[in-house]
This record gives structure tokens, sequence and C-alpha cells, in this order.
């Protein structure tokens, strides 16, 4: 735990910070006690946003030279590079995750995004395109296309990993010149929080920048809901990325969504089973479980099916669950009391619908909000196999063939990533073709590296985050044809 009586609480718009009308507790969910009492934005500071948003893009941001936007983000990562250890414990305050894995990965993968897209900044262009001539006829134009950035961006986050999918937003909207306006999770503010007192000593103009925390159901309706708003990314629940769609039809805002997953991890049996087995149990359980990624539906080929569940078996009863703060913890408590009692309700669905447990499969008593990692062997037309869970536990699902595999595979409403377990080269590429899916890993989990673009089909979303795609996502193209 860390000092945070000096950390702002209120909204961040224009470069200030100010209160709302009223705030909302958020909880520590390692003892379930009050952590922080924050502001929480109504439909009026949504507007005020808005306003500053909107004058930053029209105006000192706007007519910012595109490397000083690239130095601007430099200067962040270096600011992010700088209080790293102080941004990893407020999440793991805010949301459970072990001290050390924000440290080591979410942090990083922030700076490695905004250091990523500070180098695209003055790189943006278009194109100019060659055709027949005006109107087909003899007289020739010159046309080409410009990439404009689209205007005010809501960036709309989840709780689970909270700054490094804020940073897929940020970063590329801010490189193309737009203006943000942030939507934290209610269960997890305190990192962005953090981030926006970074963002004004880095030096933005006022109003580039602006944090709203507060609930989802109010301050997030009301960003999607708003005609000033010309794009909204969207990280989080399929459910809500529904009605986010819904309500962004009012000015055909842009929408980009990240939604949930179910991933499959294929486990063949030519492939190395030792690192099968510890690559699908990180899967597992990495960031207790509470990972759109997480590989929750283990297919494991007949021949090696026992070994797996012996592996996985193991591996579980190797975790250790506890305070996030205490260095030989592996996975500490899921985010709030509705997502423990939400995994638990599954675990009950599981053992009704005949799943048998192989490790874990309950929550432990006392207080925080812990559930302990859990395999079950299973079928794939179960509830725990079909419908994302969000907490430590993985269905094991035996199969006979390449083609029952795929079957199994895309057998369910999402498709944001896949794992690939084999030795074999030809299957490798020949199966990860036939998976519905955003992103493949063969042997390892698909790393979510700034440069590789990440996102899913399905149910899993619309559009892609990171990489180039992440440019083309932030910028509207406009042609321009001039008749010679
Ligand atoms: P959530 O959908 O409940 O909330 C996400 C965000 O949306 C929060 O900021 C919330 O306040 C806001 N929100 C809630 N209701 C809203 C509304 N009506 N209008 C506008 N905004 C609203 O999701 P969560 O519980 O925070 O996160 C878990 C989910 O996120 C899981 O389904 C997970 O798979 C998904 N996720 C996906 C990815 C990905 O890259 N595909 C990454 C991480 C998490």
């Amino acid at each position: 735990m860390i000092d945070i009586s000096n950390l702002h609480t209120g909204l961040f718009i224009g470069g200030g910070w100010r209160d709302a009308g009223e705030t909302f507790t958020t909880l520590n969910p390692a003892t379930g006690q009050p952590l922080a009492e924050l502001a929480a934005a109504g439909s009026a500071d949504v507007d005020a946003a808005v306003i500053a948003a909107t004058s930053a893009y029209r105006g000192d941001w706007g007519a910012l030279a595109p490397s000083r936007r690239g130095a601007l983000l430099h200067r962040l990562a270096d600011l992010v590079e700088r209080d790293l250890e102080q941004l990893a414990a407020l999440e793991s305050m805010d949301m459970g995750r072990p001290v050390g894995m924000g440290a080591a990965m979410m942090i990083p993968n922030l700076v490695g995004t905004l250091r990523y897209y500070a180098g695209w900044a003055d790189k943006i262009n278009g194109e100019l395109i060659a055709n027949d001539g005006y109107l087909g006829g003899p007289v020739p134009t010159h046309a080409y296309t410009r990439r404009d950035p689209i205007g005010v961006v809501a960036a709309i986050v989840p709780w689970n990993a909270p700054l490094m999918i804020l940073g897929w937003k940020l970063a590329p909207a801010l490189a193309c010149g737009n203006a943000v306006i942030v939507k934290p999770s209610e269960d997890a503010s305190l990192s962005i929080l953090r981030l926006a007192e970074l963002v004004d000593e880095a030096g933005f103009p006022p109003g580039t920048v602006n944090v709203l925390t507060g609930a989802g159901k109010v301050a997030g309706e009301a960003l999607a809901l708003h005609p000033g708003i010309h794009k909204i990314s969207f990280t989080g629940s399929t459910e809500v990325g529904r009605s986010i769609v819904r309500n962004s039809a009012v000015n055909f805002k842009r929408t980009a969504l990240e939604l949930g997953g179910k991933a499959p991890q294929v486990i063949f049996d030519d492939a190395n089973l030792d690192a099968a087995i510890q690559g699908s149990a990180m899967g597992l359980f990495f960031n207790q479980g509470e990972v759109c990624a997480a590989g929750t539906r283990i297919l494991a080929h007949r021949k090696v099916y026992e070994a797996v569940i012996e592996g996985l078996k193991a591996a579980a009863e190797a975790q250790i669950v506890g305070d996030p703060f205490d260095p030989a913890t592996t996975m500490g408590p899921l985010v709030n009391e509705r997502q423990r009692d939400r995994v638990v309700g599954y675990l009950r669905k599981g053992a009704d619908e005949g799943a048998d447990v192989v490790a874990g499969g309950n929550a432990p008593d006392g207080p925080g909000f812990f559930v302990n990692p859990t395999v079950l062997a299973g079928r794939n037309d179960m509830a725990v196999s079909r419908e994302e869970i969000f907490g430590p536990v993985g269905v094991v699902i035996p199969f006979d063939s390449d083609d029952e595999a795929v079957e199994l595979a895309n057998d369910n409403q999402y498709g944001l990533s896949a794992t690939i377990w084999t030795t074999d080269v030809s299957r490798a590429h020949g199966i990860s073709a036939r998976i519905d899916a955003g992103s493949i890993g063969v042997n390892g989990w698909s790393p979510l590296a700034p440069q590789l673009p990440w996102g899913g089909v399905k149910a899993s979303g619309v559009g892609r985050e990171l990489g180039y795609e992440g440019i083309l996502s932030y910028t509207e193209p406009k042609t321009i044809t001039v008749i010679l």
C-alpha cells in the first residue's frame, strides 16, 4: 500500500481539477475496506469536458506541430517510467493484481505504447491517388487523401488493466491530434487520476486530455449520447458494448469495441507438454483470470488429456493467493464483491451441469474478494465453457482430431484470441487460419505489444487497436481532387 492522501480525487477538465456534485467510494478488494472518495461526474460535467476538449482540439492542441505532439508523448512516457512503481501500486490497491505483475508488464506496456505512437505523430500521411481524369475525360486531376484527426474522442476503459488499456486508446488518439475524454471504471480510477497529473506535468495544452471518474450508467452513457463527441473507444463487457453502439447512433459516432472473450488454448498431442501446461496455466491465472484474452477453454488432445489435467491441477495448487503487496503472492483478490459472487455463481453452475472439480472450485473465507484458482473437467456446451467468467477458472475439454479441435474452438460466441500448442509448423499455420479470432498465439500467449494489432471478431468486438491499425482508426481520410 502507498499513501494516496495527496492524489487528486476530482475531475480533470480543461487542465484543472474540480469537484462534481456527488462522490462515490472505491474499495480495497483485498480487505473490502474503503480506499478513496472520488468525484462522480454527471451530465453537466460531461458537457464541460466536451467544451474543454473541443477548444483544445480547435485551439492550442490542434495547432501544435506533429513533431511537438510526439515530443509531448515522449515526455509523458518518461514521467510514467519515472513513477512506474507508484502507478503499479495504485492499480494493485484498486483492483487487486500482485504489484510486481503491474510493474513488470502493464505499466511498461503503457510506456512502450506511448513511445511507439510518439514516433508515429509526424509520420501520418495520406496518399496521392492515380485516376482516370476529371469525370473520366481528358482533363487530368491531382487527387489525394489527407488523414485528419477525428475530433473529440471518449475513451471508456475497464478495471482489469486500466492504464495499459487506456494507453492503447490515448496514445494513438493523441498522436493523430485528437482531444480525449477518459472515463475510467468506477472500480479502478486511481492510476488514471495519477496519469492525469502526469499529463498536466508533461505540459499538454489544457483540455487535450480530460478525466471524468464516475458511474458507467451516468457519465459513460452521457458520453456515448453526447453530440459533441466524434468517437467512442470502448473496452469492456459485450453487453455494455451493445448499449454504446445504440447510444452512439445519435450522431453516428465512430465506435471501436474491445469486448469479452472465451479463448481456446488448443493443446495437440505433439506439443511440448511442459511448456503448454505452464503457458495454459498462465493464461488462466494471470491477473486473477480477469483478462479478456484469458485462455479459459483448454482443448486437449485425448492422448495428452490426463497429463494436461494433472499438470493444470499442480499449477493451480502452486498459486499463492493473498495480499497483492506480498512479493510471494501470485494471485490477488477479484476486483469487487459482485465479481467474486459472479465467479462463485459460475462454479455452482459448473457443478450443477456435471463438471468435475480438478482444483479449487470455491472461495476462501475471510475478508477480501478472493477466489481459489480453479480447474474443471467438462464439456464445451456447459455455461462455464460458453460464457465469459472473468475469474481464475478454466475448463479442460478433450478432442480427438484436428477438425474437432477447430470445431470446438469456433463453437463460441466470442472470437478475441486463441493459443495453439504444437511442434508441427504446418499444423500451426493451418489451424491458425481456421480459428475465428483476432489474434492467435502459437506456443505462447499473443503478446500485447504496441506494434501488433489487437481486437476481436464475433461478440469480442469491432475494430483493431495498436500498430498502424491504431493510427488508421483515429484519423478520418478526406479526399481532395484538384481539377487541373
Ligand atoms: P463494463 O462493461 O462493466 O465497464 C467498462 C467501462 O464501461 C467502465 O468504465 C464502465 O463504467 C463503463 N460503462 C458501464 N456501463 C456503461 C454504459 N451504459 N455506457 C457507457 N459506459 C458504461 O466492463 P468491466 O466489468 O469494467 O470490464 C470487464 C469486461 O471488459 C470483460 O467483459 C472483459 O472481457 C472486457 N475486456 C476486454 C478487453 C479487450 O481487449 N477485448 C480488455 C479488457 C477487458
